[in-house]
């Protein structure tokens, strides 16, 4: 493998609180050889440049749907790992909603088998709760663990009475994963979606009172768990914040995430973009004070995590229907939509760690199977290389897209911040290429906006 010399680079490393504005980095045979100024190039590597740019430890996504098995029309192991690459991630988690779930041990290492053939970064993959997602039977965790599980959660339902969730707790706490939780309370969709048929995924109506019952029962019922861990996925009001602050105050052990697009979007700015109206996700897009006060709790540490709820479909999930078909297709648009925030550049270090250390942590080592993310020398060479001031819009480039699913609220808007290259053990898995389409560079100012290709899956 050839070395790789990375030359004068901001280098973030939030593992040891390294934001060296310039250094150089040497990678070798899968490893961070050295760091420091002007190192010498190792005989026939290769010499990186790019000015302004930062180097850190490759992201982690706690939460990716890669449609695996059974859903191949909306996304695939290779695509799917392929646009994590491409955000700059070396490591997803993948959810357990697939067709079937993935809820017994022989299932889990089939995947697991298929995920290291196919997939080219790391896939640690959750197991549900319970059978079928569908809150009643608990899984096998103890066998899961055994065949690989990397955490738990029933994500796309949170069916789960009290105390089925206690025995998940009781159970994963003596094998040290998470239960990680979808927090949308379903009594309270029942109610807000009156004679809707269908499944509680697909129902319309998600009004914010659903994510604050579910969040303050799960705590009472981890209240009640001792060495239990509970994670909140994505996030997406208010309102939980406090409830998730008292819980840490008492000693709780619940870690949280919060979105890409939940931090960057809300409703009104989401209806302002042509075509985008028609785009869903759940929990649905706030209100900017929701999105505001989350942007606060992720840089002051009460959320952990950015995860992407990488959610790809195809073109027409309704299949005629009218059906909605939640969810944004996330993984590369990620680190653009962190950045294109106000605020973002002061900010840098702590987003930077909201991707590495955060998720790994919320993880746990034994359920991340790899060390704490850093850049120190002799650490595997998991990092991402990225220009945090470079414009680009997926729209301006579509035969670049890596997923399978389009389902973007970002795809036609301008994000700041590009990732220019991701290794994974030391592998290239990733390397931007300025320009493959031909015609004028999409990073030209003057280039005229790409109107949406027919057929870009905008939703429903
Ligand atoms: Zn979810």
């Amino acid at each position: 493998m050839t070395a790789i010399v990375l030359r004068e680079v901001r280098l973030i490393d939030p593992a040891t609180g390294t934001d060296d504005p310039r250094t150089d980095c040497v990678i070798a045979d899968g490893r961070i050889a050295a760091i420091g100024r002007d190192l010498p190039a190792p005989a026939g590597s290769a010499v990186w440049r790019h000015p302004g740019s930062v180097l850190a430890p490759a992201f982690i996504d706690l939460h990716a749907h890669l449609r695996t098995p059974g859903q191949p029309q909306k996304e695939t192991i290779a695509r799917g790992t392929a646009a994590a690459a491409r955000g700059g991630f070396a490591t997803v988690c993948a959810m357990a909603n697939t067709v079937p779930a993935v809820d017994d041990p022989e299932r889990l290492a089939e995947l697991a088998t298929r995920c290291a053939a196919e997939g080219s970064v790391a896939v640690r993959q959750f197991c549900a709760c319970t059978r079928g997602l569908a809150g009643r039977d608990p899984v096998d965790v103890e066998a899961l663990v055994e065949a690989g599980a990397a955490g738990f959660s029933d994500d796309g339902r949170h069916a789960m009475a009290a105390p089925v969730l206690a025995e998940l707790l009781r159970r994963t706490a003596g094998v040290r994963r998470i239960v990680a939780i979808h927090p949308e309370d379903e009594a309270v969709l029942a109610a807000a979606n009156p004679g809707h048929p269908g499944a509680p995924s697909g129902w319309p109506r998600r009004p914010p009172g659903a994510e604050l019952r579910a969040v303050t029962a799960a705590l009472d019922t981890l209240a009640a768990s001792p060495g239990a861990r509970l994670h909140l996925q994505h996030c997406s009001t208010a309102r939980v914040l406090g409830p998730l602050r008292a819980a840490r105050r008492a000693g709780l052990a619940v870690t949280a995430e919060v979105t890409p697009h939940h931090l960057a979007l809300s409703q009104p700015s989401r209806q302002g973009v042509p075509g985008v109206t028609a785009l869903t996700c759940n929990p649905p897009l706030r209100r900017d004070a929701d999105r505001a006060a989350l942007w606060a709790a992720l840089l002051d540490g009460t959320l952990d995590a950015v995860a992407t709820d990488h959610a790809p479909h195809e073109p027409d999930p309704s299949g005629g229907s009218g059906r909605l078909a939640p969810g944004f297709s996330g993984l590369e648009t990620a680190l653009g939509a962190l950045l294109s925030l106000p605020g973002a550049g002061p900010a840098l270090p702590r987003i930077v760690a909201a991707l590495t250390v955060g998720p790994w942590r919320v993880l746990g080592e034994a359920a991340a199977g790899s060390p704490c993310p850093s850049l120190r020398p002799g650490a595997p060479a998991d990092c991402v290389w990225f220009d945090p001031e470079a414009s680009w819009s997926p729209a301006a480039d579509p035969d670049a897209w890596r997923s399978v699913g389009r389902n973007t609220p970002f795809w036609s808007m301008t994000l700041r911040g590009r990732v220019l290259a991701t290794l994974h053990g030391g592998r290239l898995v990733y390397r931007w290429t300025p320009w493959s389409g031909g015609g004028p560079s999409p990073d030209d100012p003057a280039r005229p906006p790409r109107p949406l290709a027919t057929g870009v899956p905008l939703g429903v």
